[in-house]
């Protein structure tokens, strides 16, 4: 049956990322605590199943910025002053999940990947390695690009592809993008209101790829539909199914996990002959 999704309870190695938007208060950009803290509890109930976990965070430039008091969207700040704040404020984002993960008596650990994570073969091995040995000590590994060295040359660019990659290296078999919307539409919903909700994509044809539009109305993260369509792409061909769903309320995890009918579900579909470092250049050419 289409909309069945049962079997959503029984994935073993399950990715959930998160977008800056989602995790700062709109009106002053400071962390909402909140929320946090209902996300790591939700993740924890994860690992307590006895399932692989990761998270995926955006949040470090945003951070940094408000910690030294820039302006939030930063345009016009040179790319010097982008990574000194990705600098600061990962270290701040991290000491803050660090405390809340110690609360749930979970050990959590920091991944900082760039494009080379992918590209090289010696650095791919020696991150899934390590991946695989934090699933062993039941650890939740924190990961997010390492934008303090990723200049656009190296750069995976966006958290929604990041967390796809990763979904991808170590086999997951489900992601899950929180973000600020429902999932997909057949046109952006915020300006047509005769759009549709799309429940579930089979087959992730180049029509719906069309079918994305370049923002999410947000000015913090750098995700639009696209971006999630392009994970989306990424995940199902590396054998993952892939859920956005809306982190208005991030309980949604556990409702998502019960095999309830949120989001937006793209079936996986492995593709033995997807390649994950072409996929990426061409993202990135068509980017600029
Ligand atoms: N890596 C960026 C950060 O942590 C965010 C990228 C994104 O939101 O897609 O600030």
């Amino acid at each position: 049956m289409k909309n069945d999704r049962s079997a959503i309870r029984d994935k073993q190695r399950i990715v959930v990322k998160i977008g800056s938007s989602s995790l700062q208060h709109a009106q002053t950009g400071d962390l909402d605590y909140i929320r946090l803290d209902v996300l790591v509890r939700e993740l924890c109930n994860l690992r307590n199943q006895g399932k692989d976990v990761v998270l995926v965070t955006s949040g470090a430039i945003a951070q940094g910025r408000k910690a030294v008091h820039l302006k939030p969207d930063g345009k016009e700040n040179p790319i010097a002053v982008k990574q000194a704040c990705a600098a600061i404020g990962q270290a701040r984002l991290m000491m803050t999940y660090q405390k809340i993960f110690a609360e749930y008596n979970q050990v959590a650990a920091q991944i900082l990947m760039t494009r080379h994570t992918v590209d090289d073969e010696m650095n791919r091995t020696n991150a899934q390695n390590t991946f695989e040995e934090l699933f062993r000590m039941g650890v939740i590994p924190i990961v997010n690009e390492n934008d303090t060295v990723a200049t656009h040359e190296i750069e995976i660019g966006d958290n929604d592809t990041l967390s796809a990659v990763v979904a991808s290296m170590i086999r997951a078999d489900l992601l899950i993008l929180l973000s600020d919307i429902d999932g997909l539409y057949t046109d952006d919903p915020r300006a047509n209101p005769e759009a549709v909700f799309v429940e579930t994509v089979e087959h992730l044809d180049d029509s719906l790829m069309r079918m994305g539009k370049g923002s999410t109305g947000s000015n913090v993260g750098t995700g639009g539909m696209y971006t999630k369509l392009g994970a989306a792409r990424i995940a199902t061909s590396s054998g993952a199914d892939m859920i956005i769903a809306n982190s208005s309320d991030i309980r949604i995890l556990h409702r998502i996990m019960d095999g309830r009918n949120f989001g937006t579900l793209f079936v996986a579909n492995r593709d033995e002959s997807f390649s994950l470092s072409a996929f990426l250049n061409a993202m990135h050419e068509q980017k600029g």
